[in-house]
């Protein structure tokens, strides 16, 4: 869902966000950026790579580069410096880590930015190879695609204006105008289990994050981990309230009934979890927004 006020209210989220950039030199306060690139783990690529049962990893090897769907406006998760194009964050290197175990080099990868209620078609229709940006794993979406992981346990929770002290849980939502994007769990669970808010759907959070912050909406609900991106962008305007009310397992999408490639998947993101670089590549992006490196979940072969 597009209203027509998009543009405008995009341009006051990019003044809020550099309104903000003078102070990035007080202690704590993440860069506006994104992650310190040299922070950054790198990961061999295996040139000996090899699944040749699987379709997907042979069409790719045949064109010579992966494309790997995932998001452009999640700070510190998945995010597109407008600039120079270049993605960013934590789910990214997760994306770049599998990458090169299965013989593909930063260079020969194409990130595609692909919206939450786009993804399973997008897998479906072979337009990526995977997905990687906050996508929770459940049986309906499974009845679409197949889940490499998971490899991050996120849980709904909800960011309102550093004033508000009338909303600290889904509790307090009844009447109130709450935002989500359209197609993504948070969104459906509000609306089947809350049905007195007055959900609003976008394409993107950072649409709603902007009426956040320009008044036409009271909250914005989706995953804790997108919210603290885009709540230490602008910790002066911007919280978190209450506790997570949900727990959404992050998956990489892969085509349903690619079950060589999933378990590829599924072998990169465990081995990258035992090797270190895992908490190394959560410190330099998701850890920037203040909280230390959980234990990820254990992965789940089906
Ligand atoms: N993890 C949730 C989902 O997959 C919300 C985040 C998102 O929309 O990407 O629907």
């Amino acid at each position: 869902m597009r209203n027509s006020s998009r543009t405008p209210a995009l341009a006051l989220l990019a003044a809020a966000v550099l309104l903000a950039v003078p102070a990035c030199g007080k202690e704590g306060t993440p860069p506006p950026k994104g992650p310190d690139q040299g922070a950054l783990p790198t990961y061999q690529v295996n040139e000996a790579a090899n699944v040749p049962d699987s379709p997907t990893w042979r069409n790719a090897k045949e064109r010579g580069r992966l494309i790997v769907g995932t998001k452009a406006d999640q700070p510190y998760v998945a995010q597109q410096d407008p600039a120079t194009g270049y993605y960013s964050g934590f789910d990214i290197e997760i994306a770049k880590m599998i990458a090169a175990d299965l013989g593909f080099g930063v260079d020969r990868i194409e990130f595609k930015s692909i919206a939450s209620a786009n993804r399973e078609t997008a897998i479906q229709n072979g337009q990526v190879d995977y997905y990687a940006g906050t996508y929770t794993i459940n049986d309906n979406r499974k009845k679409s695609v197949g889940f490499a992981g998971p490899y991050y346990m996120a849980g709904q929770s909800l960011l309102v204006r550093k004033d508000e002290d009338g909303i600290n849980g889904p509790q307090d939502l009844d009447g109130k105008k709450v935002c989500s994007a359209a197609g993504s769990t948070p969104y459906q669970r509000l609306q089947k289990d809350y049905p007195k808010v007055k959900l609003i759907g976008y394409d993107s959070y950072s649409v709603c994050v902007d009426n956040l912050i320009s008044l036409q909406v009271d909250a914005v609900s989706t995953d804790d981990t997108i919210l603290m991106g885009y709540a230490a962008k602008v910790p002066d305007q911007l919280k978190l309230a209450g506790q997570p009310f949900s727990q959404e397992p992050y998956g990489i999408g892969v085509p349903r009934g690619d079950r060589a490639f999933r378990l590829a998947v599924d072998d990169a993101i465990e081995k990258h979890q035992a090797n270190g670089d895992w908490k190394r590549a959560y410190d330099a992006t998701l850890g920037l927004s203040g909280v230390p490196a959980p234990t990820p979940p254990p992965i789940d072969r089906y």
